[in-house]
């Protein structure tokens, strides 16, 4: 997007995750394959350092942590989209998210180069489901800073159920649970042969192992104080260690009822004890809030939790057993055994990469070729739904007061357009302020407006007709027209201004600055 980039190499598949990133592309046989970095891992730790203009990603960085956490970033997917947060290095240097997000996917596309021994050119990105329009165009963002052509974004639940279904011969209505580090979605769909239609999305992009490892340091720090006097939290060095084996504690549990953490506080040793028991006792409320929203996606999708035919898990905090339990006790099923929930979205996301590099290079405006597909990917049918509904700020001359209108409500198919037929307020208005807001909410206070734009109208004595719509491509790009309502002719098309998101000349020179940047 940035510049033109030749379409010639390798088209990947990218898990950007919060915590683990892996890439895919498929393989000589026609199945995808995980790509493994250069230290011979298939997944990379979502953890870069930042060093004057040295940055190293993933285990080397995440190492590097533990001595010198101010120059690590660590769960940055958390930021994405949001232009009020950015990383401050040691250096005093503000480094945004979009930058540390195209660092990892930089070193994921120089190893899977190395690993491939072709340059690879063309990605699809996974997202969260539940993510809004803002951390999607960050994403993309992220590709492009990185020397990626983004064929588009995918949603993760819907690349993993795609990785599983074409494995495995998967039917019927699945219900995805996805918990990973840092977000948690829920996405009921049907998988008929090799179509895959998702029904219904939840989710919440703040709720993940992350937050399980929270409540796990509390605990601990509140023990600790209580016999060293000391809270680890208020300390950067002894919170930082205290994360790291709340994290590994929480790992030991998903197999082991019970273990031991120990810190050291003002030169003395303390073992900590920690059973299961109490971790699940002290997580019940994140627990319950992952509860109500598979019962939303099921009363959403119209599926009784007990006519879900198979129950697929991904991300690694679904290998604790409440969750497990929790789930066989909604559906009474057993989760499909068998596949890797941390490998599953970026196989699934490489086979949506070979479907659109294909259908890229069928465009006789698109030479040159990509590398050929064999035809069981091609069959692959992927049908997905917005996550939020989209619409546009009205005046509601009954109560006075502006609304939300919704004109493509969420679970709507994409690509997909909504619209609806307004007035103006006045006669002989000559031009509208029309906003366009991504939320379900009718008060406009709990929806975002992701764009507004003033569109110049035709004069008339009266108050004029305007038939605003919205589409959503199923590159989860957001873009509206007006057309006028008496005579049918196009008014204008609605700049996205995506406050959320870099401007032009922030992402060139993002760009330009990576470039420099060596990433190891
Ligand atoms: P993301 O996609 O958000 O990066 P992943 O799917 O890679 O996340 O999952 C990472 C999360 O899974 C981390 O919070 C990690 O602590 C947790 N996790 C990994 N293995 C286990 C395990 N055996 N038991 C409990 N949690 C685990
Ligand atoms: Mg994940």
């Amino acid at each position: 997007m940035s510049e033109p980039i030749t379409r010639a190499g390798r088209a990947v598949g990218i898990d950007l995750g919060t915590t683990y990133s892996a890439i895919a592309t498929i393989g000589p046989d026609g199945e995808p394959v995980i790509v493994p970095n250069r230290e011979g891992e298939r997944i990379t730790p979502s953890v870069v350092l930042f060093q004057g203009d040295y940055v190293a990603v993933g285990s080397s960085a995440r190492q590097a942590a533990a001595e010198s956490p101010d120059d690590v970033v660590q769960f940055v997917k958390r930021k994405m989209g949001d232009r009020s947060w950015s990383f401050v290095t040691s250096g005093g240097e503000q480094i945004e998210a979009e930058m540390v997000s195209a660092a990892i996917l930089r070193r994921l596309k120089e190893d899977a180069e190395i690993a491939l021994g072709e340059p690879v050119t063309d990605a699809v990105i996974t997202v969260p489901a539940y993510f809004d329009d803002a951390r999607r165009r960050a994403t993309i963002d992220a590709g492009e800073i990185a020397g990626l052509n983004v064929l588009g974004v995918i949603n993760e639940p819907t690349a993993a159920a795609v990785s599983y279904g074409m494995h495995s011969g998967l039917q019927g209505t699945v219900l995805v649970y996805d918990l990973g580090g840092g977000t948690f979605d829920v996405t009921v769909m049907r998988i008929e042969g090799t179509d895959f239609r998702v029904l219904s999305v939840q989710g919440d992009r703040n709720l993940g192992g992350f937050n399980w490892d929270n409540e796990l340091m509390g605990y601990i720090a509140r023990e600790v104080q209580q016999v060293a006097g000391v809270d680890p939290l208020d300390d950067d060095l002894l919170s930082a260690e205290l994360r790291d084996k709340a994290e590994r504690a929480k790992r030991t549990m998903t197999t082991i009822p019970e273990t031991r953490v120990m810190m050291r506080v003002d030169g003395k040793q303390h073992g900590i004890r920690v059973t299961r028991a109490t971790f699940e006792d002290i997580t019940r409320g994140l627990l319950a809030q992952t509860r109500t929203n598979v019962e939303l996606a099921l009363a959403d999708a119209g599926v009784a939790a007990t006519d879900v035919d198979h129950l697929l898990l991904v991300g690694g905090s679904t290998r604790m057993p409440m969750v497990r339990d929790l789930l066989t006790s909604m559906t009474g099923r057993q989760p499909r055994p068998g596949g890797n929930p941390d490998e599953a979205v970026a196989l699934g996301a490489a086979v949506q990469a070979a479907l659109l590099a294909a259908r890229a290079s069928a465009d006789p405006a698109d030479a040159p070729a990509a590398p050929a597909v064999p035809s069981t990917t091609l069959q692959v049918a992927i049908h997905d739904v917005t996550a939020h509904g989209l619409g546009v700020v009205t005046f509601d001359e009954g109560s006075g007061a502006y609304q939300n209108t919704v004109l493509l409500p969420r679970n709507s198919p994409v690509p997909g357009s909504g619209s609806e037929d307004f007035v103006t307020s006045e006669a002989g208005q000559t031009n509208v302020l029309v906003e366009i807001t991504e939320g379900d909410d009718e008060d406009v206070e709990f929806v975002t407006v992701v764009g507004r734009g003033q569109i110049a109208l035709p004069y008339r004595d009266d108050r004029t007709p305007v038939r605003v719509v919205i589409s959503f491509s199923a590159n989860a790009v957001i873009f509206a027209e007006v057309f006028d309502g008496g005579d049918g002719r196009k008014l204008g098309d609605l700049e996205i201004e995506r406050r959320s998101n870099l401007s032009r000349n922030q992402l060139t020179r993002a760009t330009a600055q990576l470039r420099r940047r060596e990433v190891s």
